[in-house]
C-alpha cells in the first residue's frame, strides 16, 4: 500500500479524504497547521490508527516538509491546505498569500528536491496533485461553463492566490519535470465543513431558529459537488490522471444560492420543525451583498468524464439531504465549532 502526504488534512475536503484514504489501507501522513478551519475532531475515528500519522505544522516550514519527505518517503503528496474562505480573504488577503502562493512555493521546492533524488521507478511513479478550485476563472454570464482551457480571471484575494499557486505547480512541471497534476472542482459541500460556509451555516442557523442571510437578491449560482464525489474524483486524477494536466470536477448542480437555502430548510421542517410551527422560509433575510461577489459558476467536467471514467455518485437533491442528516445526527461536532472561539464575524457564502 503506498504512503501519501497530504496537507491541509484536518480540514473540510483534506478531512474527508483522509478518512477515506485511510479506510482503504493507504498510510497518511497528514501535516497541518491547525488553523481556525483544522479540526482534530474530524479525525476522530482514527486515533490510534497506525495508517494515520498526524504532524501539526505549516507548509511552508522547509525544513519541516523536508523532514517528513526524507522519514516517510511518500508515494505522493497531495496539497489541500489552504486559506479558502473569500469573506476572510476580503478582510485579510496577506494570510492567503502566505499560506496560499507562498507556502506552496515552499512546499514545491521541497518536493522536488525530494522527487529529484528518488531511485528511477519511485521516480517515475511519484504525483504532486495540487487541489484547487473554479473560482480561478473568474465569473460567468448566463450561459456557459468553465473549461481547462478557459482563461484565468480571479476576482477575489482567495482565488488570486489560488491561481497564483496554480501557475507555480504548472511551471514546477514545465521548468523541473516535477510529476504535478491540478483539480479545479466547484462548490463543496457535505460532512465536517467549517460552519462559516453557506450550506453548514444555514443548517446551524435554521436550527436554531436563527434569521438566515442570503447575499444580495440570493441568484448567485454555484455548482454544488458533495464532498464525497470531489474525493473520488481527486483519487481518480492521481491514479490515472495525464502528468500536467488539470482536471475539471463538478456535479452538474447548478443552484442559486437562494434555491439552496430554501431547499435546507424544507428538509429541516420536516425533519425537525420549528417548535411555535413557522416555516423556515420565513427566517430568510436579505443582506447588503458581497464586495465583487462573482455571480455564476460552472463547471464542465467532461474531461474527467470522458478520460478517467469518473462520474459524481449523489444528485444534489440526495447529497444536501445526506447532509442535512449528517448534521442533525452530529450535532456535537457542531457545537464544538460553535462555542469557544469560533465566533462567526461575517456570513459565509462560498
Ligand atoms: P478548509 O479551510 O476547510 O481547510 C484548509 C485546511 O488547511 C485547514 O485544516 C487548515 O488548518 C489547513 N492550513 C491552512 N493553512 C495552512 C498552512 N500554512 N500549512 C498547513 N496547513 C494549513 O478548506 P477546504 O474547504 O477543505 O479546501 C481544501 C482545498 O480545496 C483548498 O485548497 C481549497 O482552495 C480547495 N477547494 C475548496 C472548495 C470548497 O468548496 N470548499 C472547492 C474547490 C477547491
Amino acid at each position: 500500500m503506498p504512503t501519501w502526504l497530504v496537507t491541509g488534512g484536518a480540514g473540510f475536503i483534506g478531512g474527508n479524504f483522509v478518512l477515506d484514504a485511510v479506510r482503504k489501507g493507504i498510510k497518511v501522513v497528514n501535516l497541518d497547521a491547525l488553523t481556525y478551519a483544522g479540526n482534530l475532531d474530524t479525525l476522530g475515528s482514527l486515533e490510534g490508527n497506525p495508517n494515520h500519522v498526524f504532524v501539526q505544522g505549516d507548509i511552508g516550514d522547509a525544513a519541516l516538509v523536508k523532514r517528513l519527505l526524507a522519514e516517510h518517503r511518500p508515494d505522493a503528496v497531495i496539497n489541500f491546505a489552504a486559506e479558502s474562505h473569500v469573506d476572510r480573504s476580503i478582510d485579510g488577503p496577506a494570510a492567503f498569500v502566505h499560506t496560499n502562493v507562498v507556502g506552496t512555493l515552499s512546499l514545491l521546492e521541497q518536493v522536488r528536491d525530494y522527487w529529484k533524488q528518488l531511485d528511477a521507478p519511485a521516480r517515475d511513479g511519484f504525483r504532486f496533485l495540487h487541489v484547487s478550485t473554479d473560482e480561478v476563472y473568474g465569473s460567468l454570464g448566463e450561459t456557459g461553463k468553465f473549461t481547462e482551457t478557459t482563461p484565468y480571471a480571479p476576482n477575489s484575494p482567495y482565488s488570486a492566490s489560488k491561481a497564483a499557486s496554480d501557475h507555480l505547480v504548472r511551471a514546477f512541471h514545465h521548468t523541473y519535470g516535477l510529476p504535478v497534476l491540478t483539480t479545479n472542482c466547484s462548490n463543496n459541500y457535505g460532512p465536517y465543513q467549517f460552519p462559516e460556509k453557506l450550506i453548514p451555516l444555514i443548517i446551524a442557523k435554521a436550527l436554531a431558529g436563527e434569521p438566515l442571510p442570503v447575499y444580495g437578491d440570493g441568484l448567485n449560482v454555484r455548482d454544488w459537488l458533495f464532498v464525497g464525489d470531489h474525493c473520488s474524483a481527486i483519487a481518480r486524477v492521481l491514479e490515472a490522471g495525464r502528468i500536467g494536466e488539470t482536471y475539471n470536477v463538478g456535479g452538474d448542480a447548478e443552484r442559486a444560492n437562494i434555491v439552496v437555502v430554501k431547499t435546507i430548510c424544507a428538509l429541516l421542517d420536516q425533519r425537525r420543525p420549528l417548535a411555535d410551527g413557522r416555516a423556515r422560509e420565513s427566517l430568510i433575510t436579505y443582506v447588503t451583498d458581497r464586495p465583487g461577489h462573482d455571480r455564476r459558476y460552472a463547471i464542465d467536467a467532461s474531461k474527467l468524464k470522458s478520460e478517467l471514467d469518473w462520474a459524481p455518485t449523489l444528485t444534489f437533491e440526495q447529497g444536501i439531504a445526506r447532509t442535512v442528516d449528517w448534521y442533525l445526527d452530529n450535532q456535537a461536532w457542531v457545537q464544538r465549532v460553535l462555542d469557544g472561539s469560533y465566533r462567526l464575524e461575517r456570513i459565509g457564502q462560498a
